[in-house]
């Protein structure tokens, strides 16, 4: 890779300008209120495209040891740690039809983790999978998530194509009671939530969305049903077919080539167009990675959140444009680190932000032959203010005949859609199919929701009792009046693009704490005491970045242009440092959070 070459001062003003502008063309007065759930029921929203309509079952009404919200990785992690600790009734409850959250429901053309998959793919060491590519397809990935699964037993007491719709502590047993929308109420010892952050579909609320004659999906529910193929391509239903697809996010950035082979004339609707680096996928062979050693998917996996996490690492086993960038995505990590003199670092780190971002818009240049659509394709932002992508199939995409870019920036976005299509500016495109890849709402799932109610000691909703003075955990884990419960998320814990690593942490210190109450015949519930102590923590390092994300263009990332709040929403230090925290909170101080059972023991239970 060659050094993009530093700008001069003169060239970072005139940059900052830019940015500026580009930013005022695309903030809107109605910020996250833009955009509406898929809930609607207008026909976006297939409920669940794989498993076809539920088979009948009765409702269960037994107890389990421990019941799992959710069979994402997060879920499965939950379980297999669990299994580990030798907990034998585990019960995961999915509201898709098999396990696999995010991978389950997401399988449209082209669907691939741009995470490495020797770093992504959770449990390789324990399963002794060694994963085809260096960035895996959505199926294989999905495959690994059952594998792990059966492995650990996970089938047994899984209840698939159902929703928890509320937990309750059960003060006389000391045990939760867990509702159904199938109509089971079972009771459950411990509840781990694993709902995922990024799991509810989300739709622009365009004008006229509702009114549109032809075929419409969200890329979280492809319909393979009407274009045919897989997501390997192979759409022969869209050969004729004139296809709208609005986001050009991360989904949008893998569909659109895919979309581009298959179809008659794809049109992609684009209103902030994403960086796109080099993607350089390839076979791994056993040796590539080392896999021939014990414990090589650990090490490499330790070794990646190490450099994502901002902290040194003796060398860069991945070393792809993740881990190559890493130092400009620190505006990303809780506490933005600055080293020395802070005017100095903000300079240098400006500046290398500008090399990389001119390096990524002279690929588009270099890449895309017509300069009209070049030009609209250039993303003018600093690194961290949109997701990264990576990509060696879409920009040459923007080269075929039938492909056409439609920038929405200066009309906000899409401006209406009617029967027979979408209309930006002037024009109406005619479509037959328009398929949006707007992506999901953000922290909208499971008991932050609201849409779990969780009713812990005394009858009190945990949400309830977070509305004064916010949400209060011990390591974003527990919470004080909602014994037993274990939530998995980043809220008060930590985060890293490689988000299976974290959850897998999750899972350890998850089945850690069950295993400990039950060698203790004890509860798990933090005093208030320790969440006071944790938030302080927290509140020490608060993020002073929140500048830096009002400046950026509007996204999930800074609430749709709002800036990122500042405050005691994560660890400080990054999650290796979190990592090693847990570590050793595991070793000397798990007893703290115990306390005695006033309910029969457990023998008795
Ligand atoms: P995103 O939220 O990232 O992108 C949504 C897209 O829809 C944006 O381009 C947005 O434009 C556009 N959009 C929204 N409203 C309108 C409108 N009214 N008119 C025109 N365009 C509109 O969703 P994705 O599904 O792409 O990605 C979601 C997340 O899923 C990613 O950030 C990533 O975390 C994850 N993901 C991960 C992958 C992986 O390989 N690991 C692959 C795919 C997704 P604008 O930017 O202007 O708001």
């Amino acid at each position: 890779m060659t050094t993009p070459q530093a700008p001069t001062p003169g060239e970072l003003a005139v940059l900052r300008q830019r940015y500026r502008l580009e930013r005022e063309r695309r903030v809107r007065p109605d910020g996250v209120g833009q955009y509406r759930d898929t809930e609607a029921e207008f026909g976006y929203y297939a409920a669940d495209p794989y498993a076809g309509e539920p088979a009948g079952r009765a409702p269960l009404h037994d107890t389990v040891d421990v019941a799992v919200v959710g069979g994402g990785f997060g879920g499965i992690l939950a379980g297999a740690r669990m299994r580990q600790q030798g907990v034998q009734r585990v019960r995961i409850v999915e509201k898709g039809g098999d396990f696999g959250g995010t991978w389950y429901w997401n399988r449209y053309p082209g669907i691939h983790c741009d995470i490495e998959s020797h770093v992504y793919l959770p449990m390789l060491d324990e399963t002794g999978y060694v994963p085809e590519w260096k960035y895996a397809p959505g199926e294989e990935i999905r495959r690994h998530a059952v594998r792990i699964a059966r492995k650990a037993d996970l089938y047994r007491d899984a209840l698939f194509s159902t929703t928890v719709t509320s937990l309750t502590w059960d003060e006389a047993s000391e045990t939760w009671i867990v509702a159904t929308d199938r109509g089971d109420t079972f009771r459950a010892t411990y509840v781990v939530t694993a709902t995922g952050t990024l799991s509810e579909p989300k739709l622009p609320g365009i004008p006229g969305i509702e009114d549109f004659a032809g075929h419409t999906f969200h890329t979280s529910r492809w319909d393979y049903a009407y274009t045919g193929g897989t997501p390997d391509g192979g759409m022969t239903g869209l050969s004729r077919k004139r296809v709208g697809i609005v986001g050009t996010g991360a989904t949008g950035v893998q569909a659109v080539p895919m979309l581009a082979e298959d179809a008659g004339h794809v049109y992609v609707f684009q209103r902030t167009p994403s960086s796109v680096d080099v993607r350089d996928n390839r076979r791994t062979t056993a040796e590539d990675v080392g896999a021939d050693r014990d414990g090589w998917a650990r090490e490499r996996r330790d070794n990646y959140l190490r450099i994502v996490s901002g902290e040194t690492a003796d060398q860069d086993l991945v070393a792809d444009r993740w881990t190559m960038s890493a130092g400009l995505l620190e505006k990303l990590l809780p506490s933005f680190r600055r080293q020395g003199d802070r005017e100095a670092f903000e300079a240098a780190y400006e500046a290398a932000d500008a090399a990389k971002m001119n390096e990524l818009r002279a690929r588009v240049e270099r890449t895309v032959t017509d300069e009209a659509t070049a030009e609209k394709l250039k993303p003018w932002y600093r690194y961290a203010c949109k997701r990264p992508t990576f990509s060696d199939r879409y920009y040459p995409a923007f080269n075929r005949g039938n492909v056409t870019l439609v920038d929405t920036a200066d009309t906000h976005g899409i401006e209406r859609v009617t029967e027979d299509g979408v209309v930006v500016g002037d024009t109406t495109y005619a479509l037959d199919c328009l398929i949006f890849a707007t992506g999901f709402s953000v922290g909208a799932s499971g008991i932050h929701s609201g849409k779990l109610p969780v009713h812990g000691r005394g009858g009190t909703q945990l949400l309830h009792a977070w509305a004064q003075r916010g949400p209060r955990s011990l390591h974003g884990f527990t919470s004080n009046g909602f014994p037993n419960l274990i939530q998995m998320g980043s809220l008060q814990n930590a985060s890293s693009v490689n988000f299976t690593h974290i959850l897998d942490e999750q899972a350890v210190h998850g089945a850690a704490l069950v295993a400990a109450a039950e060698a203790g015949d004890a509860l798990i519930e933090p005093s208030r005491e320790a969440e006071d102590a944790w938030i302080a923590v927290l509140a020490e390092g608060a993020p002073d970045h929140e500048w830096f994300h009002a400046e950026c263009t509007p996204g999930y990332y800074n609430r749709e242009g709002r800036g990122r709040p500042n405050g005691p929403i994560a660890y400080p230090h990054g999650a290796f440092a979190f990592h090693e925290l847990l570590r050793r909170w595991r070793e000397e101080s798990i007893g703290g959070i115990l306390r005695a059972r006033t309910s029969a023991p457990a023998q008795a239970r």
